[in-house]
């Protein structure tokens, strides 16, 4: 038909090729909203969670009778992955507008098209949004992996949205309706348990006092209940940071790594990255609660690894890798991440990185930058470190 799509994984240059961009609940919903003629060009239609760009790039299609689209995601990654599959496709997206997870949603959003999270967490914090946003008359569709969806998953739509049907499995996958107005009687407005706050215990490594910090984390952050353990292994093993180094958190989550560097070194200059604007908002407000004399130090940066960052810049590294992108298995994140780092580092700058045993990270970093050494393991971890020759 006239709405062949030709959709890519982003970015593109990922070495497991053989996952798809979208999945059969992609396919689902869009073969059922199209079935019940639910969008026109009058409909304002609200995307969560789009990984690649499947359903935006759906709407793009007709010149006149496209609807009004908003693409609301966490990840800046999958909101590049769209803008590149709508541009391969030749599309026009001038009715597309992107949001991210943190910006407020508008209230006349006529149907939510919601492809469920792998984090629960940012479901229930996207639910309760959700609620309070929009109107009781819109119509909500969820779609996911038959397999993903539990009875305690219809549980979380009951409680936060309202009475909660699903459909029949088609080719694996299910839909999930919701009926926003069904707490009529009972219509109360859930309160979001994010951000969540935690305390880090910070053992100095020089003579300065240790300290306690305030750790907060919204709802989609890596660790977000307690330091994660891979993490607290890696503050212990962390190298002399000298003063003026240029030091990148790469992947940074809620940014302990980065804050436990200034902790040690209040004169290093620290670049947060990661992919996730929860993680980001969440790092710049860890710093700016526990060293708000150190913010003009820092930087927090949303963008794919290192992409863009100029070549032969950089003195340290810090990298406890992501192993998932959505709901797959990967190490092609971890992969990039490395290569990037090798070309980004000063010449003698160091990579420091930190995995769980069975990665076996070291053939990556031997392969790269020819060389790595073991700083520490135990029986789960291991930390490693590369120097750029
Ligand atoms: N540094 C934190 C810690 O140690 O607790 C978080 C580590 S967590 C294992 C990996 C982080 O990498 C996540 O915060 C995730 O959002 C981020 N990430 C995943 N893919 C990324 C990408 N392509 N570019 C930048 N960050 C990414």
């Amino acid at each position: 038909n006239d709405k062949n799509l030709f959709l890519s994984r982003f970015p593109v240059s990922q070495v497991n090729r053989s996952l798809q961009a979208w999945d059969s609940a992609d396919e689902y919903l869009i073969n059922y909203i199209d079935e019940q003629g639910l969008i026109n060009a009058q409909t304002k239609v609200a995307i969560f969670n789009d990984a690649f760009g499947a359903l935006a790039s759906n709407f793009c299609h007709s010149a006149t009778e496209k609807p009004e689209v908003i693409a609301i995601n966490d990840s800046y990654v999958s909101q590049q992955g769209a803008l590149y599959n709508i541009e391969q496709n030749n599309l026009d997206d001038n009715n597309v507008k992107q949001l991210s997870s943190l910006d407020s949603l508008p209230s006349d959003i006529d149907i939510i098209l919601y492809k469920i999270p792998k984090s629960k967490s940012l479901l229930i914090e996207q639910l309760i949004q959700i609620k309070k946003s929009v109107s009781d008359s819109c119509i909500f569709i969820a779609a996911d992996r038959a397999k993903e969806i539990h009875s305690a998953t219809l549980k979380v739509f009951e409680k936060y949205l309202g009475s909660t049907k699903t459909s029949l499995a088609v080719k694996k996958a299910r839909l999930v309706f919701c009926q926003l107005d069904s707490l009529l009687i009972n219509k109360q407005v859930h309160q979001s348990p994010f951000p969540t706050v935690w305390s880090l215990a910070h053992q100095s490594t020089n003579d300065s006092p240790s300290r306690e910090f305030t750790i907060s984390n919204h709802a989609n952050v890596y660790a977000r209940e307690k330091l994660d353990i891979g993490a607290r292994y890696f503050i212990e093993n962390l190298p002399h940071v000298a003063a003026n180094a240029k030091v990148i958190d790469l992947g940074c989550g809620n940014g302990v790594i980065g804050l436990s560097v200034l902790a040690n070194q209040p004169q290093a200059h620290v670049q947060f990255i990661d992919e996730s604007v929860m993680a980001i908002a969440s790092a710049q407000q860890n710093i700016q609660t526990n060293m708000p004399e150190l913010i003009n130090q820092c930087e927090f940066t949303l963008n794919d690894s290192l992409t863009d960052i100029e070549g032969g810049s950089v003195d340290l590294i810090l990298c406890n890798p992501p192993f998932h992108q959505n709901t797959a298995t990967t190490d092609h994140i971890a992969w990039q991440m490395f290569k990037d780092s090798h070309r980004v580092l000063k010449k003698g700058g160091e990579l420091r990185i930190i995995g769980n045993q069975k990665l076996a990270y070291h053939i990556k970093l031997q392969r790269l930058f020819g060389n790595e050494t073991l700083i520490a393991s135990n029986n789960k971890f291991v930390t490693q470190s590369a120097i750029k020759r």
